[in-house]
């Protein structure tokens, strides 16, 4: 998506370890209109796709997730990553390494908001090793809905999470995806 990729060049900023802050328009400070432009895109590639649920993880997942969903109009569920009072009643759960903190927790959803009937749409902003995603199609697994694929704003190809999940089978579709990066440079895949 060249309005995404544009982004990306101009203000997008190389870290050490392979993470890329684009905090002002994704993940700090959101560009709505941006949000909305990615919604469209996503709905034109699953447009033959029965979807009556969108899943994603907290915190930046749910922003997009929620702009996304008006194209869809369905309901967003998250997946919430620390252990709240008001999450009663039984759980999915599924352990998840994060790439950004460096370390293991657990998600969890709520049974009540993922149901086998369900067709899901997950959402995310990043998809780097793949490890939240592979958690998120854990919890669907155990509900026994249907997973119809994946919807990522930006995707570190050279990290190889998105390619091995395509290898299983399942649909991907990353609106900007990132074969190679360095202090100065970003390059897209075609
Ligand atoms: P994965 O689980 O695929 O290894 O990493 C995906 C998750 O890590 C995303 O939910 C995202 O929040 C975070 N993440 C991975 N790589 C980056 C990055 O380069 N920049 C930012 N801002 N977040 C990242």
């Amino acid at each position: 998506m060249q309005v995404l990729k544009e982004r990306i060049l101009s203000e997008g900023v190389v870290k050490s370890g392979n993470v890329l802050k684009v905090d002002s328009f994704l993940n700090h400070q959101m560009d709505i209109n941006l949000f909305d432009a990615m919604g469209e895109e996503l709905k034109r590639r699953y447009k033959d796709e029965k979807i009556t649920k969108i899943l994603t993880i907290e915190a930046s997942g749910i922003g997009i997730a929620c702009i996304v969903a008006r194209h869809f109009g369905v309901p967003v569920v998250f997946a919430k990553k620390s252990e709240s009072k008001n999450l009663d009643g039984d759980l999915y759960t599924s352990p998840v390494y994060s790439f950004t903190h460096k370390k293991e927790y657990m998600i969890r959803v709520s049974k009540k908001f993922i149901k086998a009937e369900d067709r899901v749409l997950v959402i995310d902003d990043f998809l780097a090793n793949g490890k939240a995603l592979i958690g998120l199609f854990d919890i669907l697994n155990q509900s026994g809905a249907t997973i119809v694929g994946a919807g990522i704003a930006i995707e570190k190809g050279f990290q190889g999470g998105g390619d091995a999940l395509r290898e299983q089978g399942i649909r991907i579709e990353s609106l900007a995806i990132i074969d190679e990066m360095g202090e100065d440079f970003v390059k897209f895949r075609d």
